[in-house]
């Protein structure tokens, strides 16, 4: 069976659906401190995102040492369950490997657009409906859209609403990229820059940074200035990096593959071939008969 690529998204989707072994987090965690601890004994990231990156790391060591048949999934419908309750109005029900490094779908980025923390968790489900009925709406006047909305669910949403959520593929294959073409001398170059970030930040950063993808909305409310929204928009930046740099550090330590996976472990995971893919693979081969 062939190597498939997937987006970093997808790689963290699967840490939703893969039953992780206790041992595999354990050591993916060490690997993380040990690193940080070499740089600093500040504590530049928060507990959920140090969660998110000890699991990518797990995921990452299971994906490349695992057989399809090893493989454990948790209860399906748990999972499913779990991202249903996703406050985004477009959750990826459908996971997706690709065939081509080049392909479109791995490298672009989708718009999506989050539910107000506003619309209580029993009606996620129907704010989604209500949504995509009323998008013409949301694209031609947010703020009726938003009048009509918050009279239908009885609700006051602020509207700033809309993200450009990227599925990261895009993020992943670039820092990849940078990562591999920076020298040896280079090693920590994002950390370093983050940290020299930090300490020249550090009042706005410790008040903020936890909270830095909540800028926009803090912005709105007038809980945050300009200057210190700029701030955190960089500090978002380099700590994105320096995530991307640990985790890529780590699994070229292990000798592992960043994003090409065994296809059959793709399709144990309940993953499906892109369809891009596919029609660039029948081009290809139709090319070649020709
Ligand atoms: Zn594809």
């Amino acid at each position: 069976m062939p190597l498939v690529y997937i987006t970093k998204y997808s790689l963290i989707k699967i840490g939703g659906i893969l039953d992780i072994p206790y041992e595999r987090s354990l050591s993916a965690s060490k690997a993380i401190h040990t690193i940080i601890a070499s740089h600093t004994k500040e504590k530049i990231f928060s507990s959920p995102e140090l969660k998110v990156m000890t699991m990518t790391l797990a995921v990452n060591d299971i994906l490349n040492t695992e057989t399809a048949d090893n493989i454990k999934i948790m209860n399906q419908r748990k999972s499913e369950f779990h991202s249903r309750k996703q406050r985004v109005i477009f959750y990826q029900d459908r996971l997706t490997y690709h065939y081509y490094k080049d392909c479109p779908n791995l490298l672009s980025d989708y718009n999506n657009f989050t539910i107000p923390v506003e619309i209580p968790e029993h009606r996620i489900e129907e704010y989604r409906q209500y949504f995509i009925n009323n998008i013409d709406t949301f694209n031609r006047n947010e703020e009726a859209y938003y009048a009509q909305a918050n009279a239908f669910f009885r609700v006051h949403m602020s509207p700033i609403k809309k993200s450009h959520h990227a599925n990261s593929g895009k993020e992943s294959v670039s820092s990849n990229n940078l990562l591999q073409s920076s020298t040896d001398e280079e090693d920590g170059k994002y950390i370093e820059e983050a940290l020299s970030f930090f300490q020249t930040y550090k009042k706005t950063i410790n008040k903020y940074g936890y909270a830095s993808h909540l800028k926009e909305k803090l912005l709105q409310e007038n809980k945050m200035s300009i200057e210190d929204y700029k701030i955190i928009t960089a500090w978002h930046i380099l700590k994105t990096n320096t995530k991307s740099e640990i985790i890529s550090k780590i699994i070229k330590i292990n000798q592992h593959s960043e994003q090409l996976f065994s296809e059959e472990v793709m399709i144990a995971l309940g993953f499906h071939g892109c369809a891009t893919c596919k029609t660039l693979n029948e081009k290809s081969i139709n090319k070649a008969l020709i």
